[in-house]
């Protein structure tokens, strides 16, 4: 309650705008991750790791554009080319020499991309990848495995926060539920028992650093069984990169752990921070959009229309920031800014005595907060001891008043807990977060 009064106290144009949201958007939002009680900040402009809300108060920014910000928020190049593409028209039905552009800087900096085909989101692109995949196998049904996102498409939605069973999420067909086959992240056995018993399957899918960007971790050793496995069968590998992509290192978590897919999902930074996404992948696999192609052989052609399909402002984002992150500065100052961070909170939960530990890899951070209330010693936990039921589960309302109290203090995180650093963090915006995160302890115990 103090908290929550903390927070209406600093925030009564946020919640002005929320009362009249929730009149028009169901919850008052247009994202489901963006559900904050009793509502969330309203933002009104946001410039490198900070935002600030329309009642002028400052955030550090580890939300990071749902991960889309690598560049953080509104880099000088980026914006600068964004600029320049706008005053040239936002939409020319026709294609344009930015999109060859920017598949070329895909194809240089993704190993797994023979050929690329742009989206307009990562869920268009996982449901695009899947369906390439069932063109290319002709067989139906997707092995994915439990605690891991792949967007918000019918063949996504069980499994990942719930329908752990593997049945239907509410609006979803039942027959679709009964063509994905979910397994549990890291059991080898499984997908091997599955691909070798079910010659229906299409194509494994699978988030390289494990659920939520790494908040359910599974092990390298993993990626490279599936890639063994898959092989041994003729099943497409889909690396689901919409959140690793040009984030882990510039070639994403193939790039880093050396294992390359069949097919690559892409999306966020892919676009610099502007909607879009990609499938990037083997060509005889993409093949089958080709329409020349498709015709020679006498196939029917696999459909993929969109409207906003390589957006030319959006390919002058990506463009701009794969440039730049092509480098790999961009990602190895993300990633020793979250490792530091990580470092630095646990050594905070170890000084205060604080029974929780943050854990994370590359440029995540996972607070795990403890729901079972084991002994832990917060700077040597190790998340690959526990089960992904255990890394899952959340104490909801604990979360909820630890991000409320963060956001008091001038930080956001996202609701896992956990968030992502950018190249745009700093220091300063370290400093600042872990003095936010000691008062917020300090409240969280009033
Ligand atoms: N796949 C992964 C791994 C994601 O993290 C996300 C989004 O967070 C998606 C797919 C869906 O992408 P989008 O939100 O662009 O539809």
């Amino acid at each position: 309650l103090v908290i929550e009064a903390a927070y209406r106290e600093r925030t009564p144009g946020s919640a002005k705008l929320a009362a009249e949201a929730v009149r028009l958007l169901p919850s008052g939002i247009a994202h489901d991750a963006r559900w904050l009680r009793p509502y969330g900040i309203y933002a009104a402009r946001a410039a490198g790791c900070r935002k600030w809300d329309v009642d002028g108060n400052v955030y550090v920014d580890f939300f990071g554009g749902h991960g889309a910000l690598l560049l953080g928020h509104n880099r000088p190049e980026v914006l600068k080319a964004c600029q320049e593409a706008l005053l040239e028209g936002t939409h020319y039905g026709s294609s344009h020499a930015r999109e060859v552009r920017w598949a070329q800087l895909v194809q240089q900096i993704v190993p797994s991309a023979e050929q690329v085909r742009f989206t307009s989101s990562g869920t268009e692109a996982t449901l695009l990848a899947l369906r390439l995949a069932r063109a290319f196998t002709g067989r139906r049904k997707v092995l994915r495995f439990r605690s891991q996102f792949h967007g918000w498409h019918d063949h996504m939605t069980s499994g990942y926060a719930n329908h752990f069973d593997g049945t239907a999420t509410r609006g979803v067909l039942p027959a679709i539920a009964e063509s994905v086959i979910l397994c549990d992240p890291g059991d080898g056995e499984a997908v091997r028992a599955a691909l070798e018993s079910d010659k229906d399957i299409a194509a494994v899918f699978v988030e390289p650093t494990g659920g939520s960007f790494g908040m359910v971790p599974i092990e390298p050793s993993f990626l490279a069984l599936l890639r063994e496995l898959t092989a041994k069968h003729g099943v497409p590998l889909v690396f689901d990169e919409v959140i690793t992509g040009f984030r882990v290192a510039p070639g994403g978590a193939q790039e880093a752990y050396g294992i390359t897919p069949d097919i690559t999902t892409l999306a966020k930074i892919v676009a610099g921070g502007m909607p879009g996404g990609a499938v990037a992948g083997r060509a005889d696999i993409l093949e089958s959009l080709d329409f020349a192609a498709m015709a020679a052989k006498g196939e029917e052609k696999v459909q993929h229309p969109g409207t906003f399909n390589a957006n030319p402002v959006s390919a002058a984002a990506g463009i701009a920031a794969l440039k730049i992150i092509a480098s790999g500065e961009p990602n190895r100052r993300a990633n020793a800014l979250a490792r530091d961070l990580r470092d630095r909170l646990n050594a905070i939960l170890a000084e205060q005595q604080v029974p929780w530990a943050v854990y994370g890899t590359f440029s995540g951070f996972h607070i795990f907060t403890n729901p079972d209330g084991r002994t832990i010693d917060p700077e040597r936990f190790d998340p690959m001891a526990l089960s992904w039921q255990e890394m899952k589960k959340r104490d909801g309302a604990l979360s909820h008043r630890l991000r409320l109290a963060l956001l008091v203090n001038g930080v956001d995180i996202s609701g896992w807990p956990g968030g992502m650093t950018s190249a745009a963090h700093d220091e300063e915006s370290l400093s600042h977060t872990c003095e936010a995160f000691r008062e917020a302890l300090r409240l969280l115990r009033r």
